[in-house]
């Protein structure tokens, strides 16, 4: 056995996973509140590996933010804006059209879209954009859309969630995204994004997608007013949802951005922070096949060393983001293919550059120079 296990006080833990066994939100909160953040890799590492072996991935994508102009108004959010401020922004179709042809060019094979909650635009905006991107590249896979976006969309539409999710599936939308889950505990939610759909309501559009064949992401953002029992519990609503409906594709923890909001929380969850919760979320969500670890919050440094710490995935070449770069984030826009594969390269994984869903496009050829040494 691993020696750091071995004198672990979480070797009852490790022990459990290894037997095949689900850790419940006790273990759980153990693991977050050890300060033996070897073990707790360790354990998460062993978890990751049964899941993925040595492979790590990432996808080549681009964002596109079609508007941030937004109805509500979340505590924590930098990214909104109403009509009245200058730098309030919104894309006709045509111009997410030819974002869309230039980053074809890059080889992207994924478009991730999302926006506020637009006052004014009618749902016919949201059908004909989709319409007109998949005319561009019928291959190319569209994941739009956060939960909240969905119900403001069957609002607009006067139609049921399900019928508003049928609607935009034939219009070409491939996958939700995770986004806009923050944290799901009710008093938090009230702190940080008053006004937001519950944790009810995000569950149950994804709940709704799953049952339609559709596949979607989840999120948490931590490390602003939540304590880690609010994160066990997000955990834990996560992992039953899966259970009930499968069809979450990955997990994607982002650590919360201090910058430009009314949250009275001016430091960004440290690395060590950012590294445990990598490796709790690994080892408690047995039902998910895959973490990510979000370079555009953690910066690629870090997102490299958690792919030791249960991640298997870095996310996206991106492009162009502004939620988080409009909440500070110091990371670059984007990083290229080349560099997410030095990066695996470099931890010993084998690089994959995979689809929307997690699916392997192909694996890189192995690195010539580390061959020749
Ligand atoms: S987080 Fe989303 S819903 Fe909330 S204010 Fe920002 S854009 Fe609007």
């Amino acid at each position: 056995m691993n020696f750091v296990i071995e004198h672990s006080e979480l070797k009852d833990i490790h022990d459990k996973v290894e037997a095949g066994k689900r850790i419940d939100e006790a273990d759980a909160l153990r693991l977050f509140e050890s300060r033996d953040i070897n073990a707790l890799g360790a354990i998460a590492n062993a978890a990751r590996a049964r899941k993925v072996g040595n492979r790590a991935s990432y996808i080549v994508n681009r964002y596109i933010n079609y508007s941030n102009y937004c109805i509500l108004s979340c505590q924590f959010c930098s990214f909104a804006r109403k009509k009245r401020d200058a730098d309030g922004f919104q894309l006709t179709a045509e111009e997410m059209a030819e974002k869309a042809r230039q980053a074809l060019n890059l080889g992207i094979t994924e478009l991730h879209i999302v926006g506020g909650l637009h006052p004014s635009l009618p749902f016919s905006y949201y059908t004909d954009m989709l319409h007109a991107l998949k005319a561009i590249d019928d291959r190319l896979e569209l994941k739009c859309f956060t939960a909240v976006e969905i119900l403001h969309l069957a609002w607009l539409a006067k139609k049921s969630t399900r019928e508003t999710l049928a609607e935009l599936k034939e219009a070409g939308l491939s996958s939700l995204t995770g986004g806009g889950a923050e944290i799901f505990d009710k008093e938090v939610r009230k702190r940080i994004a008053r006004g937001k759909e519950s944790a009810e309501e995000y569950l149950a559009v994804h709940d709704e997608w799953h049952r339609l064949g559709g596949r979607s992401t989840c999120t948490m953002l931590y490390g602003h007013v939540e304590s880690l029992e609010d994160r066990v519990d997000h955990l834990r609503q996560l992992r039953e949802q899966q259970d009930k409906s499968g069809g979450f594709t990955g997990f994607v923890p982002l650590p919360y951005q201090p910058e430009n909001n009314d949250i009275d929380v001016r430091v960004p969850p440290s690395g060590y922070d950012q590294l445990r919760t990598i490796a709790v979320s690994r080892i408690f969500l047995d039902n998910f096949d895959h973490i990510t670890a979000y370079w555009v919050g953690m910066g690629l440094k870090l997102a490299q060393v958690a792919l030791n710490y249960g991640a298997d995935d870095l996310h996206g070449t991106i492009v162009e983001e502004h939620i988080f770069h409009m909440a500070g984030s110091q990371t670059p826009q984007a990083h290229t293919e080349q560099e997410m594969i030095n990066a695996i390269r470099e931890v010993g994984r084998q690089p994959v550059q995979r689809n929307t869903f997690y699916e392997v496009i192909r694996e890189v050829e192995p690195d010539p120079v580390s061959q020749a040494a």
